[in-house]
């Protein structure tokens, strides 16, 4: 089965072609990260326009990558939601265009449920159910996987998600967008206890909160600057990442204890970060369980793990209507 995928939600412009859900036959991704820089962050008018200009050269080149024809493939499935209104609607409407034109059936897939479904492509073995740990700039939850197509939500943050706290850290820090990577490089050579962040301490389970860190560390910034005091950017940036990294670590291990899965997958553009992934690692190797993580590539937006949701949804017959419409807010679970 040969899946052709397109995502265009946020500030990436990709098209791939999967086969059976595992075999990667081609991976486009056209960023406009340099564009956006800019600006801070994304601006949703211009990935807009830009996802107009490369959608149609972006899937061709999967395509033609893939060595596919539009006649071997067997399924369009394209991002619908959650999004960028204006950003959606670009990859959608050419999903849908492309599927009537040469009748083939049209799969509109959840962004969020395709982070995780990356790791189909990182673990050849991996099976429902397991648990995910979504991690991205607009998203931070606790999913249960249990099954190809059914999944429950056990919680999510309350306020900020992970990609968001470390692209605001990385903004007031005067680091490029995206944040996550610079924090990342910066902390290399810094102290990761050198700052006492307070991460809020909540009284459900499975829940994240990571508004409060932001302020204790724009407090910091700021007392430091007005006592005339030197900053060391590397330990801010250390200790910042390991306030979140443990407040993502502690609730997974709850997660993993609660349920008894014995495998848990790190989803989103977060699931790069070297440190969350070390940690999250050890973490489960203490408890008798394995972390799948997607390849770098993999764990940000792209195509591919689109294709590999739609294969599945695929194979579970879910099929969409040609009416389909974007969903900005479309949630998970
Ligand atoms: P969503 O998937 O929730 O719709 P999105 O698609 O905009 O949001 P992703 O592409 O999944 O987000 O991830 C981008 C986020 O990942 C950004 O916030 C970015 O800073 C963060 N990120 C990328 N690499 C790293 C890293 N190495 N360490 C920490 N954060 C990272
Ligand atoms: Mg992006
Ligand atoms: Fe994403």
């Amino acid at each position: 089965v040969y899946i052709l995928g397109i995502e265009s939600s946020c500030d990436e412009t990709a098209a791939a072609v999967v086969k059976n859900g595992r075999e990667v036959l081609s991976n486009i991704i056209s960023s406009q990260i340099v564009i956006h820089r800019k600006f801070g962050g994304v601006v949703p008018e211009i990935a807009s326009r830009k996802h107009i200009e490369n959608i149609m050269p972006v899937i061709d080149e999967a395509l033609s990558q893939a060595g596919v024809g539009m006649e071997q493939i067997d399924a369009v499935a394209v991002t619908y939601g959650p999004g960028l209104v204006g950003a959606l609607l670009v990859g959608l409407s050419a999903a849908k265009a492309l599927a009537w034109a040469t009748d083939k059936p049209l799969i509109g897939v959840n962004h969020l449920e395709g982070h995780v479904f990356a790791n189909f492509l990182a673990d050849s073995e991996l099976k429902p159910p397991f648990m995910a740990l979504v991690v991205s700039g607009g998203h931070t939850a606790l999913l249960k996987v249990t099954g190809y197509n059914s999944f429950e939500l056990l919680g999510q943050t309350r306020d900020d998600a992970a990609g968001e706290a470390f692209d605001k850290i990385a903004r007031v820090m005067g680091l490029p967008y995206p944040g996550g990577p610079e924090i990342e490089r910066l902390a290399l050579g810094g102290n990761d206890h050198a700052i006492d962040f307070p991460v809020a301490r909540l009284d459900k389970p499975y829940e994240f909160s990571f508004s409060g860190l932001k302020s204790a560390v724009i407090n910091y910034l700021h007392n430091q600057q007005q006592a005339g005091r030197e900053v060391n950017r590397s330990d801010v940036a250390a200790s910042f990442q390991r306030a979140v990294v443990d407040a993502l670590v502690k609730e997974a291990v709850h997660a993993m204890q609660h349920t008894g899965y014995n495998k848990i997958v790190l989803a989103g553009g977060v699931s790069a970060n070297k440190t969350l992934q070390n940690t999250l690692a050890q973490a489960m190797q203490g408890i008798g369980a394995q972390l799948v993580h997607p390849t770098p590539i993999l764990c940000t937006d792209n195509a591919v793990m689109i294709a590999c949701r739609g294969y599945f949804m695929y194979q579970g017959g879910s099929f969409s209507p040609l009416d389909l419409n974007a969903n900005p807010s479309l949630k998970l679970g």
